[in-house]
């Protein structure tokens, strides 16, 4: 089993407190060489919804989004020399030149594309007009991997805990963008201070109405990109390789100050996901979920989901009349000796608890 830090950029080896080294479950189930949301590899169990399938193109998979990379992670990037990121470096360097969603904390999406993201409904995975700009289609695989950020690197389309595991990975992915704004600000108030004492870093363009220039992914008129950039004006690469060695040399007690209470509540509430993920505990009374799809299959098996419609767990027909016996009357124990006396059949507790996680049994 993987360490959590296993799954994070380098850097954060020496910064992260110690819960980070736990092991989590290796989600084996997302397997992005073969992508498992692809039709190819996919079987029939995901269930189109309203009749839109949801399997992804092989030629985005996941990959439709465009990440906000905080300024420490671009300069991270920028000062990686290893072949296997060259592709990327190049990507970020022509983001640079082209001056559109360049800033001194984030480099953003273009307004554009977050406009089409939060106003577009069921495209995840299906739309090549939202292809992130760093995923790499000659190899199927993202050209800055190993320092993609917190949206990035928690992502799972589907997982070994199910809802459990959701949770968790979704718990982590606040925490590690708590951190990212706290160790972005930290950069620029070394580096750039006006930047944040004069309040910059609370302006957030997604919010606003779009200029012209958004609508035509313009850069800044050149009055407008002084003020905001100041003196790193032209170095922006250096800017944020500088912002990278500030972060560099930061201690886990460092970055706990600079996370606070808000870092404090968010680990708690991770730990605590973390033991639901790993614990696989089965509760003392389960009833069917009324809510979950049923999908029956070619040669009489059927597919069972309810936490996520990337997901469904494949049985035998028959299991299927054993399930709708946990009504949450009586204990999963009871349920189970009954079944063994009226149909000489029982559910594993390894189904059952397959079949919890996934929330197709849940707690009356
Ligand atoms: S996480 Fe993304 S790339 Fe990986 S298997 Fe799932 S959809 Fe495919
Ligand atoms: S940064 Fe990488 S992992 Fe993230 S959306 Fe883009 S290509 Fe995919």
């Amino acid at each position: 089993m993987p360490a959590v830090l296993d799954v994070l950029p380098s850097l954060y080896r020496g910064l992260l407190p110690a819960f980070f080294s736990r092991q989590v479950p290796a989600e084996t189930k997302a397997d992005c060489g073969r992508c498992s949301m692809c039709a190819a590899h996919c079987g029939e169990a995901i269930e189109p919804v309203d009749g839109v399938s949801r399997l992804f193109r092989p030629d985005t998979k996941c990959c439709t989004f465009h990440p906000r990379l905080p300024n420490y992670l671009v300069g991270a990037i920028l000062g990686d020399s290893s072949p296997g990121l060259a592709e990327g470096r190049g990507r970020v360097l022509a983001k640079i030149d082209r001056r559109v969603g360049l800033g001194p904390q984030w480099l953003r999406p273009p307004a554009v594309f977050s406009l089409l993201y939060s106003s577009s409904r069921r495209f995840f995975g299906r739309a090549s007009s939202l292809r992130c700009p760093y995923f790499d289609q000659s190899s199927g695989g993202c050209a800055i991997w190993s320092w993609r950020e917190s949206v990035c690197s928690t992502f799972f389309c589907q997982h070994v805990a199910g809802a459990d595991g959701h949770a968790f990975w979704m718990s982590l992915k606040r925490w590690l963008a708590l951190t990212e704004i706290q160790l972005s600000r930290w950069a620029l108030l070394q580096l750039h201070p006006d930047f944040v004492l004069e309040g910059q870093d609370r302006e957030d363009p997604a919010n606003g109405p779009l200029s012209a220039e958004d609508l035509d992914e313009r850069p800044l008129p050149e009055n407008d990109y002084r003020k905001l950039w100041g003196a790193w004006a032209g170095p922006e690469a250096s800017f944020y390789e500088a912002c990278f060695k500030e972060v560099s040399a930061l201690s886990s007690a460092d970055l706990a100050r600079m996370l606070g209470l808000d870092g404090t509540i968010e680990l708690a509430a991770l730990e605590r996901r973390h033991s639901a993920a790993t614990a696989g505990r089965l509760p003392r009374t389960l009833r069917f979920n009324p809510s979950a799809t049923v999908k029956w299959l070619r040669g009489g098996s059927v597919a069972l989901g309810a936490y996520s419609e990337y997901e469904a767990l494949a049985l035998p027909g028959a299991a299927y009349h054993l399930l709708v016996a946990f009504d949450g009357t009586e204990p999963v124990d009871a349920v189970r000796q009954r079944l063994r006396r009226a149909h000489a059949a029982d559910l594993d507790e390894s189904v059952l608890l397959a079949l919890y996680q996934q929330r197709v049994l849940v707690e009356p």
